[in-house]
């Protein structure tokens, strides 16, 4: 596997486990009042790993126009709006023929 997608998968699972955490503990931070204290601490890292994640997604992903075969990559703002149909493919606007179409993640 590629080194970039290995990395990618190993920040979503932190991510993953940092919210999940997050959701557990958050019963305990209320009652104890630290919940602040926590947020301001938390909120940067977990924001930072989202950033992360999609600044090595864009770097790693190009996506393939279906209708003329056109290969683009996408900006980070469009990777985290963009609609996701299914793992490893996103609704998109081909940049060359205005297709738009779901398109499959390739890696260069
Ligand atoms: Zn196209």
């Amino acid at each position: 596997m590629n080194k970039k997608i290995k990395l990618i998968n190993i920040l979503k699972l932190i991510y993953l486990a940092l919210i999940l955490i997050f959701i557990v503990g958050f019963v305990f931070l209320i009652k104890y009042k630290i919940i602040l204290y926590v947020l301001a601490i938390y909120l940067p890292v977990i924001i930072g790993l989202y950033l992360a994640i999609h600044i090595l997604r864009i770097k790693t992903y190009s996506y393939k126009c279906p209708s003329c075969n056109h290969l683009f990559k996408i900006s980070l703002v469009k990777d985290i709006m963009s609609y996701n149909s299914g793992i490893g493919m996103k609704v998109l606007i081909c940049p060359k023929c205005n297709t738009k179409e779901v398109m499959k993640e390739v890696i260069e």
